[in-house]
Order: C-alpha cells, then structure tokens, then sequence
C-alpha cells in the first residue's frame, strides 16, 4: 500500500507510530512487539521507516533517512529496534543522530523485579526508574587536545538542560504514585557543573510538596544500588553517571536483555530496548523480545492507551512468571524461540501475574521550561590562560611576572591538572606536563579587567610560552564564577 493511502486509510482514533525494525536482532523483536500490540488491539497506525545500517550502506553517512525523520517528526512516537554503530569512519552513530534530531533530553529507564527471572535480588522487590539527561554534559564530545600530552573534554551543563530533566523526573514520580525523587551528583568535587544541577533539583523540589527530595553523592548512590537498591523509586542524574548506574541498575533485575527505554524529547519521544543489535544470534528465532515489548508498553503509556498498556505488560509477565515457554537466554535448553515465546504471551493476554504488585499509572506530563535564567550582575577579575610549556613551574612563574610588569594584572599562581604548582610553598616537586594554567587577577583585587587588557596579556603571555586557551575570570552577582585550585588561598 503507498505510504499516502496508508495515512488516509488510519482511523480517526489510531495513533501514528514510526516503526524502525533497526539492525541484527530488531526485526524479529519489533515484530514481536508489533504481534503482541496487534492482539491486544492496540489502536496503532505503523509508519514503517529505515535507519541504520541498511542506511549506511546507500552511503547516508548519518545512517537515517530523511523520509524517517520527516515520520517521526509528523508522527512525534517512533518504536525502534537497536541500530548498529558502524565502525568504519565518516558515519556517525544512528542513535546519536535520531537524538540530536529530536533533543531527545530524557533517557527513562524503569528497572523492576520481573516473575520468573531468579536474580540474586529476587523477592526484595525492586522497582525504581532511572532518569538520565541525554544531550548534555560530556557527552556533547567537545573535546581538545590541549598539547600534545594533554587531552581536555568539556562537562557542559545548563540551568534550562537541567531544569527540564528534573522537573521530567518529578513529573513520572506524580505519574506513577511514587514518592521519593533521589538526585544523584558529584556536586562535592564539580561544584559547579554537578553543584549545578543539585541547586537546580534544590529549586524544582518544593513545586512538588507531596514527593520527597534527596540528594546523594553518586558514588554513594551506586553503593546504596547495589546493597539496598529497594530503597529508590526514582533517580535523576547528570548524562555520564546516568549512563553508568544505568546500565548497574539494569544488572540487578536480569540484564540488558531484560531494559526497556523511553527517549522523550519536547517534540518526540523514541521507545527502545536497552540491549543492541546482538549480530551472533540475529535470524536465528532466539533473541529475547522482553525489553522491547516492555518499551511498547511504556511508549501505549506515553500515548495515554493506559489500560492497553496494563493488559500487555500483564501477559508478558504472567508468561514469565508461568516459565512454561520462555526464551533460551532464560530457560537455557529447555526453552522455546523467539516466535513460540511471543504467541505465548498473545495467548495470556487478559491474563495478569499471580503475585506481583499493580501500579497505577497516569500519563506523563511533560515539562515546559521557559527562558534561561541569567545573573543580573556580571564582572571580569581575571583570565587563566592556558600554555604549552615544556619547562618548569619555577622557571616559567618569574618570566610570566616580568611579562606582564605594567598591565593591572598580576600572576596569581601557576597550577597543573588543578593543583597550584607556583608559588610552591609544598617543598614537593611538581610532575612534570606540558600544559600549565596562569592564573592572573586584577592588581587591584576587585577591579573589573577590560577585554583589551586580556588582548594584551594573550601577546604578553604569547613571548614566554605559546598559549593553547584563554578562560575569563568572572563573578556573577559578586559571587566568583570559577573555582579555586588545589592550595589556593
Ligand atoms: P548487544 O547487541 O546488546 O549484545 C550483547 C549480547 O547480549 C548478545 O551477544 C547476546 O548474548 C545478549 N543479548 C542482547 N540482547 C539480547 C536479546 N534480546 N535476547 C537474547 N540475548 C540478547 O551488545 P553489543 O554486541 O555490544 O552490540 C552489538 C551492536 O549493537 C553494536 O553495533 C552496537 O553499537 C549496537 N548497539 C545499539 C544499541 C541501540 O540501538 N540502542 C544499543 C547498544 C548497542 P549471547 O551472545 O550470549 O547470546
């Protein structure tokens, strides 16, 4: 059927999902889930559309179609199998470009204790949702070698990015009846970029009086994951410590095998199973389509098909919880493919699990954030500027002083990797590098420095050592906004 009479011919009251089969094994999980969703008259018209390495392989070097992002940006729901990365050179990664597409900013991932799969956590009932931020943070790859010893990758993080992410998370803990929101940071060494976000989730909190709020350091977290993870209902964190303790949070209730995702955007939202494309068992009737039926039913829940969404979330567990035709990677030698797995669970539907505690769940309401909040008063005191330098701190402190003799400026101190290296008032000797940061702040402490200063002083810093990068010094509502190196007063 053409794609135009497809549409014409969707009932007023189906929605309209992009279907991407994806790589490997995403075929026979999509149409498992596509089978399952069928049977129990899931009210649902399938756009089907390529990504991947089908997409690679027309030489896309994005490894998306156009006629797949225009779907997903009328449709605003894509259901997707896992997408090979390619690890040739020139194409990008599939996934990474379906998220920058859509800013698909909130990564969902819900881990709770499954009937039937044994876990050395089996019967401490498990069951808490990971919200990871998706598009910042590290993970924007803003990276530079800064010399040819010194790699630097920038921790990008904003009040809006973050406001947006935790209100999401606050948001599923009204959705689903929870009443805890943990946020997990690193704030007590990245007082900035991780203290950020707490202060955010510190200032988000109280327009949610009815959930409880706690911080915790995000190594603690993943202790407290691992020893007592009974005790979250939801967690929100920055991209790169979401990823990790994602991914742990996963292990304790069966695997990657076993995770369903939802990627939600402002304008779309992207369902998917955790696990990728597993190329050894493709076509072979064997892969587990658990995780990505669990994903069907978060994205039936997102479309607001709530009882659609209990009644195949009910058959699937009720089959697990059964055990009579489960999958190989569960059930070993004794179990059943990919296909007979799935009737099984079309022939439960209308069933639900004998012992396993009912959530009620509301739809999601998505956040909206306005503007990005800004100081009102904003100062220059300073510049770190950045060099390339293969001699000591000692001999290189004096020669940057006498440079600079005459500009409002002073040398503060020389610090590497964060440490202050000069003056050296430790008696030990510094290791060596070949990346060295001067700090230099207004003689008069206070003073605002003018842009045609630090001109100046990039020329002036230039005759003593090459400079890589310079950062200006500033205070926002006369609060300093950068932080102290190790040793400075
Ligand atoms: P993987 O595809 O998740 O597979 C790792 C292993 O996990 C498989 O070999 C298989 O183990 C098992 N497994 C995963 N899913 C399963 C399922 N549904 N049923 C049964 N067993 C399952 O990880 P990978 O091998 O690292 O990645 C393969 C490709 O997928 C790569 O190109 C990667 O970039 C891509 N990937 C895509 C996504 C995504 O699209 N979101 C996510 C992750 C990876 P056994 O071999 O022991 O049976």
């Amino acid at each position: 059927m053409s794609q135009k009479k497809a549409k014409s011919s969707k009932k007023t009251s189906e929605h309209r999902v992009t279907l991407i089969p994806g790589d490997g094994i995403g075929p026979e999980v999509v149409a498992a889930a596509q089978a399952v969703l069928a049977a129990a008259e899931a009210p649902i018209c399938w756009e089907t559309r390529l990504a991947g390495a089908a997409v690679f392989k027309k030489g896309v070097a994005s490894g998306v179609l156009p006629e797949t992002v225009e779907s997903i940006r009328e449709t605003g729901v894509a259901l997707k199998g896992p997408l090979e990365t390619p690890v040739g050179f020139g194409e990008k990664s599939a996934n990474v470009t379906l998220r920058k597409y859509f800013e698909t900013y909130g990564n969902l991932r819900p881990v709770r204790e499954l009937p039937g799969i044994r876990t050395p956590y089996s019967g401490r009932g498990i069951d808490f949702v990971v919200v990871r931020e998706n598009v910042e943070d590290l993970y924007a790859g803003i990276e530079h070698m800064q010399t040819p010893g010194t790699a630097q990758a920038l921790k990008l993080i904003s009040h809006r990015g973050s406001e947006k992410i935790i209100r999401l998370a606050f948001e599923l803990a009204r959705a689903e009846g929870r009443k805890t929101v943990h946020c997990a940071t690193k704030a007590n060494i990245l007082k900035l970029t991780e203290g950020l976000f707490k202060r955010v989730f510190e200032e988000v909190a109280p327009d949610y009086p009815e959930i409880r709020a706690e911080h915790m350091i995000v190594d603690n977290c993943a202790h407290q994951m691992v020893m007592r993870p009974e005790q979250f209902d939801v967690i929100v964190m920055t991209n790169m410590n979401g990823d990790i303790l994602s991914d742990l949070a996963s292990a304790l209730i069966g695997g990657l095998g076993f995770a369903p995702s939802a990627n939600i955007g402002d304008t779309a939202a992207i369902f998917e199973a955790v696990h990728g494309s597993a190329p050894q068992i493709a076509g072979k009737d064997v892969a587990n389509p658990t995780a990505l039926i669990s994903s069907a039913v978060l994205m039936l829940r997102h479309l607001g098909e709530m009882a659609r969404a209990d009644a195949v979330e009910n058959a699937l567990l009720a089959t697990l919880e059964d055990g009579k035709a489960l999958t190989t990677d569960i059930a070993g030698h004794a179990g059943v493919g990919t296909k007979a797995f799935t009737k099984e669970i079309i022939k439960n539907l209308g069933r639900a699990p004998k012992s396993y505690p009912r959530r009620d769940y509301q739809r999601l309401r998505l956040p909206r954030v306005d503007g990005a909040r800004g100081a009102t008063a904003h100062r220059v005191i300073g510049a770190d500027v950045i060099v390339e330098c293969a001699e000591s701190p000692a001999a290189l402190g004096p020669r940057a002083e006498a440079a600079v003799r005459g500009l409002p400026l002073r040398l503060a101190q020389i610090s590497s990797r964060g440490a202050k290296v000069y003056p050296n008032e430790t008696g030990v000797e510094p290791e060596p590098t070949d990346c060295l940061r001067l700090r230099f702040k207004a003689v008069r402490a206070g003073d605002a420095v003018a842009d045609a200063t630090i001109l100046e002083l990039l020329t002036r810093v230039a005759g003593v050592a090459p400079w890589v990068h310079v950062e200006k010094l500033s205070e926002f509502d006369g609060k300093p906004a950068f932080t102290k190196d190790q040793g400075e007063e």
